[in-house]
């Protein structure tokens, strides 16, 4: 979900809040887990070798390129629900040696996607939002970093300096901070997401692409933009960001991943202390935010109004599904046991609700509350967790499954199959797993 009205629409048109409501709601949205008082032994049952899920990865893979249109509706959406964020898919599951006789020709696919939505945001005729010119998840600075990697990989020297050069100069654009009327700090369209973005870049080419003096400076304006929004609105915390005039608190549009983003900012609290301390009492905030379930309102309207617990969302971008990242992060810079409760109390709760009837994808389906399981397999080394994320994917694969609501976008990233393919292909290889662009271990 991305927008203010669009939370409102879930939580409060489609279900009512009476009792028999609530039960209702309880399968409206989730599919029970019949495993859930299963132990390792149980569970190991489910687990799937390596071929099986190679095979299931080359399925959906063959799924997605039949059926995928490149039609111009497709070119928006950006990574979000665009056929960038498929491209993205081609170049991040190739990666893996599983797959290394697929990985030219699906190089190769990504650049036919991309070079229709590279002539798509580059036609005279095109009138994305401003917004979208700056924004990572969904638009053009998503649109031109993917490209980037991609054309590397295939060793088109000439396009990856031009699509570099185009996302390199956003750096500067994204400073103001008051640069979008609706919020500029977010992970969608603001300088979270263009952050998150540049040090992927840095990450997955092994250089400073995008200088750290540059992000530091983006940090910076979101730190001076967040102290603003709080003491204009008196908020309980020293940081606060809203997004069409709602206070989110999930990955989405929320604070987590903008706090998230500036934790994971290379070199910026160590040398900015003054600003550290604002962050982590803004976590520590968040944190005492928990609700009975391991849960997290979504935005802090919801705070003193808690919604019924059946009609929490437990999404990545609405919810502990998304929020555990940022908890992550604080525990491996801070080292407090509250954390680490914190995201093992996230865990558990994905355990008996994550089993979302919304599709297989990462935002808002069953891949993204596998990868809850995969972060917390690397955080804790507990095989409990390895063996959750399989029973999850193996869910994928059930008649019981096919109930669940087949996506608006079913084919991509964030929505769709693209996200559950990445999520395969990450648990053949659990040791470097990742949600897409939320690794908190680099
Ligand atoms: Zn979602």
């Amino acid at each position: 979900m991305t927008s203010a009205r669009s939370r409102a629409g879930v939580s409060f048109k489609i279900f009512g809040s009476s009792k028999t409501k609530m039960a209702t709601n309880q399968l409206k949205r989730y599919f029970l887990n019949k495993m859930i008082d299963f132990d390792d032994a149980q569970l190991s049952k489910y687990q799937m070798t390596k071929d099986v899920l190679k095979k299931k990865v080359l399925e959906i893979i063959n799924r997605i390129f039949d059926r995928q249109r490149t039609s111009v509706h497709e070119c928006d959406g950006g990574l979000y629900v665009g056929i960038t964020g498929v491209a993205y898919m081609c170049y991040y599951v190739g990666l893996r040696e599983a797959f290394d006789s697929y990985r030219f020709d699906w190089l190769e696919k990504a650049e036919d996607y991309l070079n229709k939505v590279i002539a798509y945001i580059e036609h005279p005729r095109y009138r994305g939002e401003i917004s979208l010119k700056s924004s990572f998840l969904l638009g053009n600075a998503g649109i031109y970093s993917t490209s980037a990697l991609v054309m590397n990989e295939l060793g088109e020297k000439e396009r990856y300096d031009t699509y570099i050069n185009n996302f390199a100069r956003l750096a500067c654009v994204m400073l103001p901070i008051n640069l979008l009327k609706n919020g500029s700090d977010e992970f969608f369209v603001g300088r979270a997401g263009y952050i998150c973005g540049a040090l992927n870049l840095n990450r997955h080419l092994k250089k400073e692409i995008i200088p750290l003096e540059h992000l530091h400076e983006l940090c910076k304006s979101i730190v001076h933009s967040g102290r603003r929004y709080a003491q204009e609105h008196q908020s309980p915390t020293p940081l606060m960001y809203a997004y069409y005039d709602t206070e989110y608190i999930g990955a989405a549009h929320g604070i987590s991943a903008i706090l998230q983003m500036l934790i994971a900012t290379p070199n910026f609290l160590d040398n900015h202390p003054d600003m550290e301390e604002d962050i982590k009492a803004t976590v520590d905030y968040l944190v005492s935010l928990k609700l009975p379930s391991g849960n997290y309102p979504c935005a802090m309207d919801e705070v003193d109004s808690p919604r019924p617990e059946q009609e929490e969302l437990v999404h990545w971008c609405h919810g502990a599904a998304g929020i555990v990242y940022l908890l992550a992060r604080a525990f491996l810079r801070w080292h407090e046991e509250k954390y680490l409760q914190a995201c093992l109390d996230c865990g558990e709760l994905l355990w008996s609700r994550g089993l979302l009837r919304r599709g297989p994808g990462i935002c808002h389906g069953v891949a993204g509350s596998g990868y809850v399981f995969l972060m917390l397999y690397r955080l804790t080394h507990h095989t409990k967790y390895l063996l959750r994320a399989h029973a999850f994917a193996s869910f994928l694969f059930t008649e019981e499954f096919k109930r669940a609501r087949t996506p608006d976008s079913p084919y991509s990233l964030f929505e769709g199959l693209s996200g559950t393919a990445c999520f395969l292909a990450d648990l053949m290889y659990p040791e470097k797993a990742a949600f897409p662009f939320f690794n908190v271990f680099d």
